[in-house]
């Protein structure tokens, strides 16, 4: 299945596989994730190491391989060792799994760590045992902390947190706070996120839109400008819009995205980008019993299937290439399109760069901190 495509680019060169399943839902929470029903933690890798077999037929090393979720740490070491025995990777492939604290140990880690893990990325979201109980997070901070120093005393040497800032009624002191606490935990790369009231969730009836107690859109501004001064001041490359990574330590799965990698995704909703033509995207059934259905009949089909155009993957092309802090750079971009970049954008860029919005050399172009915060209205501007 993996075959050079007519511009010498891999299908697919990583591997993302879902795990849908939670010890209790956050009240915040949008993912596709449910407590799993008697059996499911052990019947899932059997339809994983099925779909396995049926979407891929090759040898070809993959680059990367992230179990994302959901709460991958809720599988058994052993499950893992299985999955991963299943596919060829190169012998540097970054291979995360993320972990929720309070469903690992250190007997657990070490058992990952064996199984061929080599990555971990943390949900810890708050150091505020209160900030967390209002989220829904199943764990405190005290277990945070205790997990982060069992995935070192397991052995590994790259490891990331997740935290959350714009949590209702959190002022910036408070966040200040969060921030040191991650520093001086000393993770290899944090990822931040600002608070999102999704649809459907508890939070959005809890925090109807306008409600006091959210932050505003300047509050939310003055939080991610700190997280840059603070993160960047210790050492942390400010590397795209919502990560941080010490020198040497940027996920190289999630670049993969921004670089438009071909990645295919298993299991319950997971989505997949192939490099074929300009690009295909689908994703699997998000829903357990459709998902079992298909894999056990042998038959899978590819939900919302959209084969890109050219003007779609040159759009997508920028939106995810602008999201790095190196940008994208212009010859590669005619490189991959056949069309310089100024003639495609070159209007909507000059205006970008007249609001200091986006910044251009001759070799790259990149948003600007300000443009960072208003990447949405920036990657607007793009569609043709
Ligand atoms: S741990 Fe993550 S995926 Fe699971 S319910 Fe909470 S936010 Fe959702």
């Amino acid at each position: 299945m993996l075959v050079p495509h007519a511009q010498g680019v891999p299908i697919f060169n990583r591997l993302y596989i879902h795990i849908p399943f939670c010890i209790e839902k956050c009240r915040y929470c949008a993912f596709v994730s449910t407590p799993p029903e008697a059996g499911e933690l052990l019947e899932y890798p059997e339809l994983l190491l099925r779909e396995l077999q049926l979407r891929t037929s090759h040898n070809e090393p993959v680059d990367s391989f992230y179990f994302g979720g959901g709460t991958p740490s809720l599988l058994q070491p052993e499950q893992v060792a299985r999955l991963l025995g299943e596919i060829t990777k190169r012998p540097d492939a970054e291979i995360t799994l993320e972990a929720n604290p309070g469903t690992v140990d250190l007997s657990s880690l070490r058992a990952f760590r064996s199984s061929g893990i080599n990555r971990i990325s943390l949900g810890i979201q708050s150091f505020d045992d209160g900030f967390l109980r209002g989220l829904g997070r199943i764990h405190s901070a005290g277990q945070s902390r205790q997990a982060f120093a069992d995935i070192r005393e397991a052995g590994f040497d790259n490891v990331s947190i997740d935290l959350i800032h714009s949590l209702p009624n959190q002022s910036l002191d408070q966040w200040r706070l969060e921030l040191h606490h991650a520093i001086a935990l000393g993770p290899e790369h944090i990822s931040i996120y600002g608070l999102t009231v999704e649809e459907g969730t508890p939070f959005a009836l809890t925090y109807p839109p306008n409600s006091p107690e959210l932050a505003d859109e300047d509050l939310s501004a003055d939080m991610f400008e700190l997280a840059d001064e603070l993160l960047t001041a210790a050492g942390f490359e400010h590397y795209e819009i919502a990560n941080y990574a010490r020198p040497g330590f940027r996920s190289q799965h999630n670049s993969g995205y921004w670089h438009r990698d071909g990645y295919l995704g298993l299991g319950v909703a997971a989505h997949s980008f192939l490099r074929d033509g300009y690009g295909v995207r689908f994703s699997n059934p998000d829903n357990l019993e459709e998902y079992r259905r298909e894999v056990t009949s042998g038959e899978l089909v590819r939900v919302g299937e959209q084969r890109m155009m050219r003007d779609d993957a040159m759009a997508e092309y920028l939106f995810l290439g602008l999201r790095l802090s190196e940008g994208i750079s212009p010859p590669a971009f005619e490189q991959e399109f056949g069309q310089s970049l100024a003639s495609v954008y070159g209007s909507v860029i000059d205006e970008l760069v007249r609001f200091e919005l986006l910044t251009q050399t001759e070799s790259s172009l990149s948003l600007t901190r300000r443009g960072m915060l208003l990447s949405n209205q920036v990657f607007g501007k793009f569609l043709l």
